[in-house]
């Protein structure tokens, strides 16, 4: 099995999707998008780490069997999170990279099982910072992911805990300078969880670009005011699509493309 890479030279890999994979008429609806503008990736939540246990927890494994569907169909290489150790050979048979979540940063047991699970077939994972984690923190627990062989590793910055409260996190886009001059490791940035709300991802996404991030993640949802989780941040289908277009233009002026 070959894996399609998260990092390529030259590009930003676009990370979008739905918040929670909710059904497949959702997920084709996204996928038909980002195939038709020349995209990749697909992300969405199939077992989601909510804050409280009477939110919407996700479809499991008939998530996963849904993005696996909608994905071979449009070409699109599929990305999920990964919450125990338990579900990493489910979740693996289903998708194309393993999302570790900011709650989960510090899990190293979580980490040293996906470091062992993708040492010998590469799988892309990309590992979000904890948010109240260090840059050094961070870096240092992401050898746990590597220390076994897989080169397939992303870092994604998703916005920080901090006593800011007009936004839902505070985004460090100082972390993508920092982290090209400390690691070796592409970093992507989460624009959506930082925003906490629609008006403000395409500044973000836009700073992101500009500030040479190597992905950008963005939750997009065909009807955001009905999602199961996360609704505020979701861009509609023509609100991404519109985004897409602006980012481009600022990615050309750095001398890469969105793909
Ligand atoms: C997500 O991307 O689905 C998610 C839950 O993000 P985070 O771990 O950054 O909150
Ligand atoms: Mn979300």
């Amino acid at each position: 099995m070959t894996y399609d890479p998260l990092f390529k030279e030259g590009t930003i890999t676009m990370l979008a999707g739905p918040c929670s994979i909710e059904g497949a008429e959702q997920m084709e609806e996204v996928a038909a998008c980002l195939e038709r503008n020349g995209l990749h990736w697909i992300r969405g939540g199939a077992f989601k780490p909510r804050s409280s246990p009477y939110s919407f927890q996700g479809l499991g494994e008939e998530g996963l069997r849904i993005m696996a569907d909608v994905g071979a169909r449009h070409h699109l290489s599929t990305l999920t999170e990964v919450v125990d150790t338990k579900l990493i050979g489910l979740t693996m048979e289903y998708v194309g990279g393993l999302q570790i979540g900011t709650r989960n940063m510090a899990n190293f047991e979580l980490l040293k099982a996906i470091a062992a699970a993708t040492a010998e077939n590469h799988m892309p994972v990309l590992y979000k910072r904890g948010m109240a984690a260090t840059i050094d923190e961070w870096l240092s627990a992401a050898e746990y992911l590597t220390m076994d062989g897989n080169p397939n590793v992303m870092l994604c910055e998703r916005g920080l805990r901090t006593f800011e409260s007009a936004t839902r996190f505070t985004l460090d886009i100082a972390a993508v300078p920092v982290v090209h001059k400390r690691s070796l490791l592409p970093i992507c940035v989460d624009v959506s969880h930082p925003a906490g709300q629609v008006d403000l991802v395409p500044s973000l996404a836009k700073a992101a670009v500009a500030a040479g991030a190597d992905s950008i993640m963005i939750e997009v949802h065909p009807c955001p005011a009905q999602a199961k989780s996360d609704g505020a941040q979701q861009l509609t289908i023509a609100q991404f699509e519109d985004l897409l277009r602006e980012l481009r233009e600022i990615a050309a002026a750095v001398g890469k493309t969105i793909e």
